[in-house]
C-alpha cells in the first residue's frame, strides 16, 4: 500500500486509511468478530490510519477500534490512530474543559496513551471564534502534555478551514480532514489544496464514497443529500452495475489518484470491503483508472457536480 507524506509531520500515512465511524454501527450493525476481522485484514493489507471520534456510536467505535487494535499486538508505532473532540452523540462543547477531558475519555476507550491526531470534530456546528481562541489553545496544551502528537480541524462547509487557518499562528494546526468534497460527484477540495498546502497542513479526504450514495446498495436513511443528488448517485450506480462494473472501485479509485490528498478515509464494515478497497487501490496502482468508466460516471453526475448540503450554525 502506498504511504504518503501527511503536511509536515513527518507521518508516513497508507493512502487507504480505515474510516472506524461503521465499527459504531452507523452503517448498520456490525459485530465484534467482523471489527476485529476489518481491521486485522487491512492492518496486514497495509493499512496504517485509522480514524474515529466519541460520535460515532456514542463512543461505540472507539471502543471497538481500541479492542481490535490491541489485539492486533503490533507495535504502537506501527499505526496512526486519529480521534476527535467536541461532537457528541448529546451535542457538541468545544470548551477548553470538556476537550480536555474528552481526550482522557477517548483514550481510556482506545487503550491508548496517546494518539496520533486529536482533531476538533465538525468546527461548523460551534462558533469558529471560540475554536481559534480557546479549542486549539487547548488541543496545544494538549500536544504539549504528549496526550496527542498532531493536532487537526474537521468540517463539510470548506470556508471553515481558512477562516480558521487565517486566524491561528502558522503551524498551529497539524491536520485538515474534509469530507464528501473529493469524490467523484464533488470535487471542491481541489481548488483549496493550493492554500492548504501554502498553509503547510496535511490534507485528509473522507468518504469517497460520498457516505454511500456512491455504492450499489445505497445511502442509510440519515444521508443528507437533496433527492436530486440521490437520484443521480443512483443512475450512476445503475449505469456502472449495467456495465459489469463498480461505483465503488471507480469513487475510491478516483479519490486516490489526486496525491495531493495523504490519505483517503473510506469507512470500512467487513473483511469483504476492505479486501474490495485494498484490490481497488493495487489495481489503480498498477492499471490506472478505467477512463470509459469515469467519463460515463461524470456525465451522469453532471447535473449534480459539486451539490452539497447544509451543515451547522454558520455557511462560511
Ligand atoms: P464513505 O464514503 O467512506 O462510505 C462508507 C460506506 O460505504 C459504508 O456504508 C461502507 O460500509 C460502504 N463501503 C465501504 N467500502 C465499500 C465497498 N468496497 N463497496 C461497497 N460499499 C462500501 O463514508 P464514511 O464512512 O462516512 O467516511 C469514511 C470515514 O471518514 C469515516 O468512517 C470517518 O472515520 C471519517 N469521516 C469523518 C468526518 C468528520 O470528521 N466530520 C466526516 C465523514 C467521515
Amino acid at each position: 500500500m502506498e504511504l504518503r507524506e501527511l503536511g509536515r509531520t513527518g507521518l508516513k500515512l497508507s493512502c487507504i486509511g480505515f474510516g472506524a465511524s461503521p465499527l459504531g454501527n452507523v452503517f448498520g450493525t456490525v459485530s465484534e468478530e467482523q471489527a476485529n476481522a476489518s481491521v486485522r485484514l487491512a492492518f496486514q493489507s497495509g493499512v496504517n490510519f485509522f480514524d474515529t471520534s466519541p460520535y460515532y456510536g456514542g463512543t461505540l467505535s472507539e471502543k471497538v477500534l481500541g479492542k481490535a487494535l490491541k489485539a492486533l499486538e503490533a507495535p504502537r508505532s506501527s499505526y496512526v490512530v486519529a480521534t476527535k473532540c467536541g461532537r457528541y452523540v448529546d451535542g457538541f462543547d468545544f470548551s477548553a474543559e470538556r476537550v480536555t477531558r474528552s481526550v482522557e475519555e477517548s483514550l481510556e476507550r482506545l487503550q491508548l496513551d496517546y494518539v496520533d491526531i486529536l482533531q476538533c470534530h465538525d468546527i461548523e456546528f460551534g462558533s469558529l471564534d471560540q475554536i481559534v481562541n480557546e479549542t486549539i489553545p487547548a488541543l496545544v496544551k494538549l500536544k504539549e502534555a504528549g496526550k496527542t502528537r498532531f493536532i487537526g480541524i474537521t468540517g463539510l462547509p470548506l470556508g471553515i478551514f481558512s477562516y480558521v487557518l487565517d486566524r491561528v499562528p502558522p503551524g498551529t494546526l497539524d491536520v485538515v480532514l474534509s469530507y464528501c468534497h473529493y469524490s467523484v460527484n464533488d470535487s471542491s477540495l481541489g481548488d483549496l489544496i493550493p492554500y492548504l498546502k501554502a498553509k503547510g497542513v496535511g490534507i485528509i479526504n473522507a468518504s469517497p464514497l460520498s457516505m454511500g450514495l456512491l455504492t450499489h446498495a445505497g445511502p442509510p436513511p440519515w444521508h443528507p443529500a437533496s433527492p436530486q443528488l440521490k437520484s443521480a448517485c443512483e443512475a450512476a450506480a445503475a449505469h456502472c452495475k449495467e456495465k459489469g462494473k463498480n461505483i465503488s472501485k471507480l469513487a475510491l479509485q478516483y479519490s486516490l489518484l489526486n496525491k495531493e490528498i495523504s490519505s483517503v478515509l473510506v469507512g470500512m464494515k467487513s473483511v469483504e470491503q476492505v479486501e474490495e478497497n485494498v484490490a481497488a487501490a493495487r489495481e489503480l496502482a498498477n492499471s490506472g483508472i478505467d477512463e470509459e468508466a469515469l467519463s460515463e460516471v461524470e456525465a451522469i453526475l453532471k447535473p449534480v457536480k459539486n451539490q452539497s448540503w447544509p451543515s451547522g450554525i454558520q455557511q462560511s
